[in-house]
């Protein structure tokens, strides 16, 4: 038997009861030809490369992670479940060492959830690798964790549920948002009051080629990485960016792909989007497969490659150039920044923000509350209304002082029922869920 470099573990689930429509490209094929594609390849050969069964999460995860309006049961199916659960089962995996690497090859994805979240958005109703993190920290007391999503939508799911906690490092490289869904991940989204910088974004121009992608690699994403040195690096590995993907206008290859994970070298990687049904995924799936295992990947190549064709241009080139000098100087002044807001005298940090459930066609509206605390990264307060409902959402965050925890238990007995159909009050701290409703 043939042995690679890395353990690899690897979960293939193609989810057969979930999809948007029966010829929607979110739908079981996506995976069934990759999993045709590793038998050809031999994939299998390799006494160190497993597949493992996942498993269904656990609500408790789901609960530390969203707020599901008006319930988990009423929102998340069982296909979500395996999904998510999938993910804690690699991170299980990779944590005992059992494997050195683990990739979650599954469905439905995950990254545009919200910590609120009132069904289907991008494909996404939970958020996979955010409830992993949560799993992460409270099992195995992991700290500081990175997630390099490299899907070609802003995975602005994850970067909502992190954006005000410093601990997760979050770094998102996707088509520019004024050309593609969902509109957002400009460079000036860079975290809550207490975790700025901590969410860099990296909005590339249509048609940008291997060289730009890699360019941010070794520019930006690794240096960031090696200052943050997290115990963790997950990768939200979308593979919509390439060149014959039918819902993005990307030039990136299977071959950049592979390089791409070479250079992160994440030790957990969960699929995201991809919907070249037959002409990518099988080749791209197999590059980070082959590049997480260690094992040569030079002559995976789509059959209709061709690099004279992807080439960037030169503007392309020197934007992106600029791109990563300015979001590098973001990370940099990062405490300056948070200084300056912790100095500012504001009791909360307030947005605004309107949220677009483009698969279901309906509009949250949001106003969220970071109060600033000196001794933790504070309470946040989120008022929330869509469809009907008027959510008050409470977070204690994991990190929280006493009393920013005791003012959040407080502020949960105080608040009536009437005024709102959903009282929730989520306590990272002590890892426990409360609800109340009309
Ligand atoms: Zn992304
Ligand atoms: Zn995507
Ligand atoms: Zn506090």
């Amino acid at each position: 038997m043939l042995k690679a470099k890395n353990s690899l573990g690897l979960i293939l689930f193609p989810a057969f009861d979930w999809r948007i429509s029966p010829t929607h490209p979110e739908r079981e094929e996506r995976l069934l030809y990759t999993i045709d594609q590793i038998e050809e390849e031999g994939l299998f050969d390799y006494e160190n490369v497993e597949i493992f069964n996942p498993e269904m999460i656990e609500s408790k995860y789901i609960e530390m992670t969203h707020f599901c309006i008006p319930d988990i049961s009423s929102i998340v199916t069982v296909s979500h479940k395996i999904a998510a659960g999938s993910a804690i089962t690699i991170a299980k995996k990779v944590l005992s060492k059992e494997v050195e690497k683990g990739f979650a090859l599954i469905r439905p994805p995950g990254h545009h959830a919200h910590r609120i979240t009132y069904g289907d958005r991008g494909f996404c109703i939970i958020n996979n690798e955010a409830i992993m993190v949560e799993y992460l920290r409270k099992e195995h007391k992991i700290k500081k964790i990175a997630i390099i999503d490299t899907d070609c939508h802003h995975g602005d799911g994850t970067q909502d549920i992190f954006w005000n906690d410093k601990d997760v490092l979050f770094i998102s490289l996707h088509q520019d948002g004024t050309t593609l869904y969902p509109g957002t991940g400009f460079t000036d989204e860079i975290g809550g009051p207490s975790a700025i910088g901590y969410t860099l974004n990296l909005p590339l121009p249509p048609y940008t080629s291997d060289e730009g992608f890699l360019y941010c690699l070794d520019n930006l994403i690794i240096p960031v990485l090696e200052e943050f040195k997290p115990d963790i690096i997950i990768n939200s590995a979308g593979q919509d960016n390439h060149y014959s993907d039918p819902l993005t206008n990307m030039n990136f290859s299977a071959q950049g792909y592979a390089k791409l994970t070479e250079k992160i070298s994440p030790d957990i990687s969960v699929l995201e989007g991809g919907y070249s049904i037959e002409s990518a995924l099988p080749y791209v799936n197999l590059g980070i497969i082959f590049a997480l295992a260690g094992i040569d990947y030079s002559n995976i190549r789509e059959p209709d490659y061709n690099p004279e064709r992807l080439k960037q241009s030169q503007r392309t080139t020197d934007y992106i150039k600029r791109l990563c000098e300015h979001v590098y100087s973001i990370w940099k002044s990062k405490e300056e920044r948070e200084y300056k807001i912790k100095m500012a005298n504001q009791d909360y940090f307030v947005r605004k923000k309107s949220i677009y459930y483009d698969t279901m066609g309906f509009r949250e509206n949001q106003l969220e509350k970071i109060k600033i605390c000196k001794k933790c990264s504070g309470l946040i307060l989120i008022d929330s209304l869509c469809l009907g409902y008027r959510v008050l959402a409470i977070v204690i965050p994991h990190d929280a002082c006493n009393d920013c925890q005791k003012e959040g238990h407080k502020l949960f007995e105080n608040a009536a029922v009437g005024d709102y159909s959903h009282i929730l009050l989520q306590d990272k701290k002590s890892f426990e869920f409360f609800r109340k409703t009309s």
